[in-house]
């Protein structure tokens, strides 16, 4: 029973987040009425007009995009474009053809690593990554760096979760050729003052890209503004579907990048010995498309453009604060990063003294809490801070005040329950 619910439920008359409409659009609430789900850094829940538009996409309009010149390929193809275009203005690029999709963040970053790796990396070049990345955005260039003898530079962060810019500048030199970072730390939650970061990386004639898995929902996107080559990101940490990620690269830089995959689609011309590449952003989306997961993406920046990304954010900070000061209280819990809420944008990491993160987490779950135990994909930064692991809550918009207390009494009573 397909529905195309095109209305956007969830602001109240004063134009602000009203959380019971929000909850009422996702059908993971109606289903999970007394599950506390707080694992939306590792991935978000679904509007159902999200999965409505993906479904009316699969029921009624599947085709091959591009291949055909029936109407049905052409539509699939227009649905795809149309879908880039959007992409393409929630991030403010200028040309839609900036924008590659690809399956999710990780993969952009493969693509990134040996495409770009391709054009600027050469033997004795440096690469700066910070030691807060996600394996995501660490591991695809410490294979460039050793597949091209080249070196990895860290960017130490402090206890507090922040990279310092004289730490930034002093790593920077005439060798440095790319910079990759995160725009806002899955275990800290910290945002990253990514502009300036971005015009030191120029300044010395690097390229700097942000690794936006967990920053392109939670702060407002602008290439152009910030100054950023390549961005990357995925749609189901951005209320959209799992299976479909983002690149945006400036297209002077892409149009010198040679392809990251080979075969269908990607091509102008092939004969026996030659071929001649598609331009962008063809040329990096070889084989078939996701095209579903696209209109679904699509379907959640619509969802994100009409709720308002700055209420969004807002709605986040004022339970993030909240969230925080409860946490405080909790007796013998260890946050990790700053001891300011602000320092914490919907994400705090912790651990409960001589207990185990996966005690903890186990804990929760028993109680109907949903929240991560181990090193969230950043073992690299728990060694550097000391830790085997931690327990961390990520919080959404849709979250409630009532769902921070109940964790907060269950948190609170963990030592006890473990005798
Ligand atoms: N970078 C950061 C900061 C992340 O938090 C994640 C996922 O948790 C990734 C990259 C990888 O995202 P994906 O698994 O969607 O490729």
């Amino acid at each position: 029973n397909i529905t195309n619910n095109d209305e956007i439920v969830g602001l109240s008359e004063k134009n602000l987040i009203d959380i019971n409409k929000v909850r009422d659009s996702f059908p993971f609430f109606e289903k999970y009425k007394n599950l506390i789900y707080f694992d939306n850094a590792a991935t978000s829940q679904r509007p159902k007009c999200v999965i409505d538009a993906m479904n009316e996409y699969d029921f009624f309009h599947n085709a091959n995009p591009y291949r055909g010149i029936y109407d049905l390929s052409v539509d699939a193809t227009e649905r795809y474009e149309n879908a880039r275009k959007k992409v393409a203005t929630f991030i403010g690029a200028t040309k839609a053809s900036e924008i590659i999709f690809t399956r999710n963040t990780t993969e952009s970053i493969n693509l990134l690593s040996h495409s770009l790796g391709e054009i600027c990396i050469n033997e004795g070049d440096e690469i700066i990554i910070s030691i807060a990345e996600h394996h995501s955005n660490m591991l695809p260039w410490r294979t460039l760096a050793k597949r091209k003898n080249a070196t990895i530079k860290y960017l130490e962060c402090t206890d507090e979760g922040e990279f310092l810019l004289d730490d930034y500048k002093n790593l920077l030199s005439e060798k440095t050729k790319i910079i990759a970072l995160t725009g806002m730390s899955n275990v800290f939650g910290r945002v990253t003052d990514i502009k300036k970061f971005a015009t030191l990386a120029h300044e010395h004639g690097a390229y700097f890209v942000l690794d936006a898995a967990q920053s392109a929902l939670h702060t407002i996107n602008d290439v152009k503004a910030n100054d950023i080559d390549f961005m990357c990101f995925s749609g189901h940490k951005m209320l959209g579907p799992m299976g479909i990620g983002v690149l945006y690269g400036r297209e002077e830089i892409l149009d010198r990048m040679p392809p990251f995959l080979y075969g269908g689609e990607m091509i102008e011309y092939v004969s026996r010995e030659d071929v001649s590449f598609a331009e962008l952003p063809n040329k990096f989306e070889a084989g078939t498309v996701n095209v579903s997961g696209v209109v679904g993406l699509a379907k959640a920046i619509e969802y994100i453009k009409d709720l308002g990304q700055e209420h969004i954010i807002e709605a986040e900070k004022n339970l993030s604060d909240y969230a925080f000061a409860e946490i405080m209280k909790v007796p013998h819990i260890q946050i990790i990063g700053g001891k300011k809420a602000d320092e914490h944008r919907g994400i705090i990491s912790f651990s409960i003294d001589d207990v185990h993160s996966h005690d903890v987490a186990a804990i929760c779950a028993s109680e109907g809490i949903a929240i991560r135990a181990g090193h969230h994909c950043a073992a690299p930064l728990h060694q550097h801070l000391g830790l085997n692991s931690s327990n961390r809550i990520s919080l959404m918009f849709y979250n409630t005040r009532e769902e921070v207390d109940r964790c907060m009494e269950v948190l609170a009573r963990v030592r006890r329950l473990m005798g």
